[in-house]
């Protein structure tokens, strides 16, 4: 089910036009789809129906409260990895008891916010964390529910900077040495490390990969069984990919949910455990999109480039990684030529490019884009560089929608700054004067 589409012509979400937003709220911005997101979300539920699982909302993938929130009415957990998107996913209505705190820092303040809050799980992912939080807990005096994040050294095949299941990266215990773990965390006074958790990487589009690293788990869970330990929770990660819209990956697309809970069944299901998903752009990636006005159309030597108001400080992934997103005027495009356009953002740098020689509508100065398939790590990423400040994120539902943070002005940002003693503020000094 595809929310953003063209009624009249122009692009709407659900039934609220996309111009109508603009006008309201400015550009650039970002927009949810609530019917996205929930038919996201249910078509992993029923694909997981029949298995004890628990859909933990990945919350560094969009952690805005009322995105997060859409999710916790439909009764999904939250997988944090700081005591900020702890805080966020508590604000958003999703019970502690939902919660699984991952990581590869915890500090020993977030572990004691974990524990305070009564976190469901945390997923350690060292031999040092695990003893980190043994004393936490019991200067609480509590038990930590625990788990270890097991690096089953599988290539996830996708992008290397978000591959996280091979020995070299800095994610998890080599998997050879989790069963010396458990026999070294029966010593520890205030842990209770009764599940193994797994993640391997994002944005996979390949089945295989999860298949194996999911067996490996299972060859673990018997084998720490039998020298005596209880296990009762696999945490299977997240990574499930999504359609970028780019013909390079051929027109394949990623797994469907269905085919994806089939691995998860096959190689974990019969575990006699509680499952934790960690999806978060499978849930979030296609429910957004990012608005933006095209400035000037810029004639150069070789390209025709659309300078567009958004940048790589609001959606860094192309930046970043590369990436590819779709993008389409949000105006009538029915009969327009095509033209070959180099889309670029503001910002004094070569990455700061959203797509490279794009077959587009031509179009004109003060023309709308949508940038497709940006739900996902792409406002959570946005930064002030070039002083821009953070732009705002709308929540469409049905033909109604709200600002859902709203845009932050210049003046509230310099309201966090101050000059040192020694720096009399320049306005100040004159009224001294
Ligand atoms: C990033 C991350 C996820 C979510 O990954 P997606 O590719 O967005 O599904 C889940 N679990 C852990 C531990 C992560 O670091």
């Amino acid at each position: 089910m595809n929310e953003f589409h063209r009624p009249d012509g122009r692009l709407h979400v659900e039934s609220v036009s996309l111009e109508r937003i603009a006008a309201d709220v400015g550009t650039p911005f970002y927009c949810y789809s609530t019917a996205m997101l929930e038919s996201r979300y249910r078509a992993l539920e029923e694909a997981l129906a029949g298995l004890p699982a628990t859909i933990c909302f990945a919350v560094k993938a969009n952690g805005n409260i009322a995105v997060v929130g859409t999710l916790a009415r439909l009764g999904a957990g939250a997988d944090v990895v700081s005591a900020g998107e702890l805080t966020r996913a508590l604000v958003a209505g999703i019970p502690a008891s939902r919660i699984v705190f991952s990581g590869v820092g915890k500090t020993d303040d977030e572990m004691a916010a974990a524990l305070d809050a009564g976190v469901m799980q945390i997923n350690v992912e060292s031999e040092v964390e695990l003893e980190a939080l043994s004393r936490v807990a019991e200067a609480r005096g509590v038990t930590a529910p625990a788990a270890v994040r097991v690096n089953p050294d599988v290539d996830a095949r996708t992008h290397e900077k978000i591959t996280t299941g091979r020995r070299e990266n800095k994610f998890g215990i080599d998997w050879g040495r989790v069963p010396g773990v458990f026999a070294a965390a029966a010593a520890l006074p205030a842990v209770a490390l009764t599940g193994v958790a797994v993640h391997i990487g994002s944005q996979l589009t390949d089945l295989e990969p999860f298949r194996h690293a999911f067996r490996r788990i299972r060859g673990l869970v018997t084998d720490l069984r039998a020298q005596g330990h209880r296990i009762d929770s696999v945490d299977v990660g997240g990574g499930l990919g999504i359609d970028y819209g780019d013909p390079a990956d051929g027109g394949n697309g990623p797994p469907s949910a269905a085919d994806y809970a089939d691995v998860v069944r096959q190689e974990a299901g019969g575990l006699d455990c509680r499952l934790l998903l960690e999806p978060g752009r499978y849930l979030a990636g296609n429910a957004g999109v990012l608005i933006t006005r095209v400035v000037y159309v810029k004639e150069g030597e070789t390209r025709r480039f659309l300078i567009v108001d958004a940048a790589m400080n609001d959606l860094l992934r192309p930046a970043l990684y590369g990436a590819y997103h779709g993008i389409e005027p949000v105006g009538d495009i029915a009969g327009g030529d095509v033209g070959e356009y180099d889309v670029v953002g503001p910002v004094c740098e070569t990455g700061d490019t959203f797509a490279t020689r794009r077959p587009l509508p031509r179009v004109e100065p003060g023309a709308l884009l949508c940038v497709h398939a940006a739900g996902a790590y792409g406002a959570v990423m946005a930064s002030t560089y070039n002083a821009r400040p953070l732009v705002p994120e709308v929540l469409v539902k049905g033909d109604a929608y709200a600002v859902v943070r709203r845009r932050v002005a210049v003046e509230e940002e310099l309201a966090l700054e101050s000059f040192p003693d020694w720096l009399a503020a320049p306005g100040a000094e004159k009224k001294v004067s």
